[in-house]
């Protein structure tokens, strides 16, 4: 990946470098989404899905670890 140009770039860059499994259930966005690292500096600033496309729910499951979607969003 190239260097990041501005600050929302250079904040997903790192936020997906810090949690991204791409084998564990969800997208890059939908995994930060599930971050729990409420003492982080960037955690107010991570990117995240759209609310109306990743319930609480969703949230707990990519936490669980236990969906098993393969990378696959998990709502639309
Ligand atoms: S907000 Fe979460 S995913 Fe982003 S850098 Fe901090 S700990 Fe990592």
């Amino acid at each position: 990946m190239p260097n990041p140009t501005t600050r929302s770039e250079a904040i997903s860059a790192k936020c997906r470098d810090c949690i991204y499994d791409p084998g564990a259930a969800g997208t890059w966005r939908q995994q930060v989404a599930a971050c729990e690292s409420g003492n982080c500096p960037l955690f107010d600033f991570r990117p995240c899905p759209p609310k109306r496309k990743l319930t609480s729910a969703d949230l707990q499951k990519l936490r669980e670890g236990t969906e098993g979607h393969g990378g696959a969003p998990i709502a639309d």
